[in-house]
């Protein structure tokens, strides 16, 4: 391309000052968008269409989609403006979307399979995926609601995060993120539904409201196994997989997958949580899985008004469990209106409310997630944080 088009004259028609728009800059700009779901810079997904100059500094961009209802399009839409905008000379920016061919398509997945290992899963002991299963003994003790939030913390700490929900029968991360949608899928490769920063992935995406999970033993392991070799989960930082609650077939499947996946246990203080959620770990120390520590949730209510404490759920069982387990106790997050009010909303607290208490208490234990290693097993070793 010879220099003239490359720098081609654009009037700012307010200033009637002439500029030059550099099209090499305009494409530089746009390597520095990245598709918010496949995480790569959009020339490398192949997505950069026809980019053109036209009048009064203005830059058409045509962005080729993976499907033509790309749930992403408005944010990939204000992450080009603002990104194009910023070369000299821009006034205005034109993004105009279209889908990519077949063989695009192809192109891109084959591409996606190329970082992704030939066996197995992402997750093996080789990766620097720091991989945490957050279980419990029963439901309802505010399992999901700490993996998302501890989920977006890391995120807004800098982590690339994803959650695998492997609470099955009970899924409850599409609504607490608020995501109502099912994955893009490439050529047989999903790709996690983004939502606050975090990847996420979950059975939740593939049935409609209210419907039961009908799936039986095989199926159930076909589809976490799935979950974790066929999702293009890209580099993570972290994973959060959040456990059906109990020792059931599916926790078993997981640890087999995941072996090196680290235990967080959560209990409420009441001793039958503790009791059951005790279960948990003595199955995870069976199996010689790491331990990371336990998180007692809707630890004392703290009244807004006079700031006295009442122990609704009664105290101790945190603490209780992590010494049955000689584990850490990571965390008491206290029982909190504002925690649930974010997870009935689907944005999770830690985004709504980022100054309530349990959120501050859920944001320290991201920050301070012990790192365990599977052949660190029985070693006494000083805790490190992530
Ligand atoms: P689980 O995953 O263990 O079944 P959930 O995360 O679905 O539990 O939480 C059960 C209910 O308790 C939800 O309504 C949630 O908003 C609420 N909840 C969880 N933790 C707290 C807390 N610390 N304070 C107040 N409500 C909470």
């Amino acid at each position: 391309m010879s220099l003239i088009s490359r720098l081609l004259p654009a009037v700012d028609t307010d200033r009637k000052t002439a500029r030059s728009i550099d099209l090499a800059e305009v494409h530089a700009a746009l390597g520095r968008v990245e598709d918010p779901e496949l995480h790569l810079p959009l020339p490398e997904a192949g997505m950069v269409g026809d980019v053109e100059l036209g009048r009064g500094g203005t830059v058409k961009v045509t962005v080729r989609l993976t499907t033509p209802s790309c749930p992403m399009k408005d944010t990939l839409g204000s992450d080009i403006t603002s990104e194009v905008s910023t070369v000299p000379g821009v006034e205005r920016v034109e993004v105009t979307f279209a889908a990519m061919s077949e063989h695009e398509r192809m192109n891109l997945a084959s591409r996606l399979r190329g970082d992704m290992p030939t066996h197995g899963h992402p997750f093996g002991p080789d990766s620097s995926t720091r991989v945490y299963a957050v279980a419990s003994g029963k439901g309802g003790v505010g399992k999901s609601t700490v993996t998302a939030n501890l989920a977006v913390a890391l995120a807004q700490q800098g982590k690339r995060v994803g959650i695998l929900d492997a609470d099955v029968w009970g899924y409850s991360i599409p609504h607490l993120f608020g995501v109502r949608r099912a994955p893009i899928a490439i050529k047989g490769l999903m790709l996690p539904v983004d939502a606050h920063g975090v990847s996420l992935m979950s059975v939740g995406f593939f049935v409609k409201d209210e419907e039961p999970v009908v799936w039986r033993g095989p199926m159930l392991h076909k589809a976490l196994e799935q979950f974790l070799t066929d999702v293009h989960w890209g580099e993570l930082d972290v994973l959060l997989i959040d456990l059906p609650p109990g020792t059931g077939d599916i926790t078993m499947s997981l640890l087999e997958l995941v072996p090196d996946a680290a235990l967080i246990a959560v209990t409420t203080p009441q001793p039958a949580a503790q009791t059951v959620a005790e279960r948990v770990g003595r199955m995870a120390r069976n199996m010689r899985m790491p331990v990371a520590g336990v998180i007692e949730n809707m630890s004392a209510l703290v009244c807004g008004t006079c700031h006295e404490s009442t122990a609704l759920f009664g105290s101790g069982g945190g603490e209780r469990l992590a010494a049955a387990i000689d584990a850490p106790l990571l965390g008491q997050v206290p029982l909190d209106l504002e925690l649930r009010e974010g997870g009935d909303s689907g944005v999770p607290a830690m985004v709504s409310s980022p100054d309530a208490h349990s959120v501050q208490e859920l944001r320290r234990i991201a920050a301070e997630l012990p790192v365990v290693r599977r052949s660190l097993v029985g070693r006494k070793l000083p805790l490190s944080v992530v």
